[in-house]
């Protein structure tokens, strides 16, 4: 029954994955992972082991309660920084369970018992500490500048075969040996991501994402041989999360042109001062929403490129409104999305797909980019790192090479955010001087309410 139990949450796990996929179902795809493993907690304490079931449930209640208080607290925009977080508490957990079979065993266990834990306590402490810089940088706690220090790399190099050479001593020194695997462990998560640089966050958080799996599947061997069909549902769900994880960290490469390693490794020792663009003369126009509105009055076919300023400023409805008004009068309304617009990977999706935009009118980057030829206004919502022609044309930019959105190309830029203050990346943008490039100052949800109030008028 307990086998069963175990084999329909798995199927739970693969089916709600699937349907997270797809915005239209990825509501129902996250209840059907959650009563997945609502039946893997049942499968758990009902396996007929001695368990405290009274402390299990005072576990449960602190954790439902801190997990629902963040869940529904947290802003949209803030979505990374707990993402982040549950990585860590993720792996976090995943440590802890494999140090208690360590203290249950002690240095007597198997050879394979004492690979496994230490593997499982190695992904584990390191997502742990590797989430909470991540969790450090995003909140704005830490620099999201690179921070390096001469011979980084052979220094976590020396760290890594310390750890190993421990876990070989285990059966001779225990406990002891032990220690030094967590220590080193955290402190090399710590060092793996302080070099990198802001605008490879999305790999970082993605990558750590599928770490937290891998380490959940590898409690899963830890647990195998003691409790052999708890152990393999999680090596089947950490399985999961460490692949999905790893596509996406794929795709979030793929969408700032860089490879893995060169996202890893990229910043260490970096001897080329990273240019930040500032410095270099930027004339701008700027224009009241009244002559905006002008312009879109006399546009055919217009383009709108949300960014993480849409979401702070949780306008989604408010451009569905301006955009619906448009296509009324017959213009036709793109969106563009790239990859890494916002600060979660699909970010944008969820967000125009909570103001009900259609799916047809989301184009990303590879079928939009042509279009912005024959554009006449593209609209430039809180968007900035990833329309910045910096990224093709910089070559000590931060950004050098991820594929951008040619909103330059468009007949009219127009470009709405509050201030002159750099993107995520840090970096100026010199689009805002184009000569095609008209900025309209303010809050996004402010201005786009303004500009339907001008439009109407017209
Ligand atoms: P950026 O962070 O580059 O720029 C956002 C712009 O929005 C800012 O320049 C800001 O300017 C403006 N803004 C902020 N609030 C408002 C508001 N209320 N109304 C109008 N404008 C506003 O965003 P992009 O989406 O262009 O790029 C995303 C960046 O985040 C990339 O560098 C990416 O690498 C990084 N990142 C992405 C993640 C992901 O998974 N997608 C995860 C982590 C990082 P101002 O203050 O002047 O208004």
């Amino acid at each position: 029954m307990i086998d069963f139990l175990y084999l329909i949450s798995a199927i739970c796990f693969i089916y709600g994955l699937k349907m997270l996929s797809h915005p239209k179902t990825a509501r129902n795809g996250n209840i059907i992972a959650s009563l997945g493993m609502l039946i893997a907690i049942i499968a758990t304490v009902s396996l007929g082991t001695n368990l405290d079931l009274k402390m299990i449930g005072i576990a449960m209640l602190i954790g439902a309660i801190i997990g629902g208080f963040f869940a529904t607290k947290v802003e949209m925009t803030q979505m990374p920084q707990l993402v982040a977080i549950f990585n860590g508490f993720g792996g976090g957990a995943s440590a802890l369970v494999a140090s208690s079979e360590f203290l249950k065993y002690g240095a007597d266990s198997s050879m394979f018992l004492i690979i496994s834990i230490t593997l499982s306590v190695l992904v584990g402490t390191l997502t742990l500490t590797g989430s909470f810089i991540a969790f450090g940088k995003l909140q704005g706690l830490i620099s999201t500048k690179p921070i390096t220090f001469p011979g980084q790399q052979i220094f976590n190099a020396l760290l890594a075969i310390t750890m190993f050479t421990a876990a070989y001593f285990i059966p001779t020194y225990g406990i002891n040996a032990f220690y030094i695997i967590v220590i080193l462990s955290g402190l090399l998560g710590i060092l793996l991501v302080i070099p990198i640089g802001g605008a490879d966050m999305p790999v970082v958080i993605s990558l750590l994402n599928s770490y937290s799996g891998i380490a959940a599947a590898m409690t899963g061997f830890v647990l195998v041989n003691s409790q052999p069909s708890a152990g393999n549902a999680l090596i089947i769900c950490g399985s999961l999360v460490g692949a999905s994880g790893m596509i996406l960290t794929q795709i979030m490469c793929k969408g700032m042109n860089r490879s893995l390693a060169n996202v890893i490794f990229g910043a260490v020792g970096g001897e080329v001062e990273a240019s930040s663009g500032e410095g270099k003369e930027v004339n701008i126009k700027s224009y009241s929403t009244e002559e905006a509105a002008m312009i879109f009055d006399a546009a055919e076919k217009i383009i709108v490129v949300p960014g993480y300023g849409l979401a702070v400023a949780q306008a989604q409805h408010a451009v569905r409104e301006v955009a619906e008004f448009l296509e009324d009068k017959g213009k036709t309304v793109l969106y563009a999305i790239h990859p890494v617009a916002g600060r979660m990977p699909g970010h944008m999706n969820v967000l125009l797909a909570e103001a009900n935009i259609s799916y047809e009118q989301l184009k990303d980057l590879d079928e939009i980019n042509p279009e912005f030829e024959d554009c006449d206004v593209a609209i430039v919502l809180g968007a900035n790192d990833v329309v910045n022609p910096a990224a093709r044309s910089d070559q000590n930019s931060p950004i050098y090479g991820m594929p951008i959105l040619n909103v330059d190309k468009a007949r009219t830029v127009i470009i709405n955010k509050r201030t002159m203050n750099t993107g995520f990346a840090g970096v100026q943008n010199e689009l805002f001087g184009y000569e095609n490039s008209i900025m309209v100052f303010g809050d996004a949800k402010d201005m786009l309410i303004k500009l339907l109030s001008d439009l109407k008028e017209l």
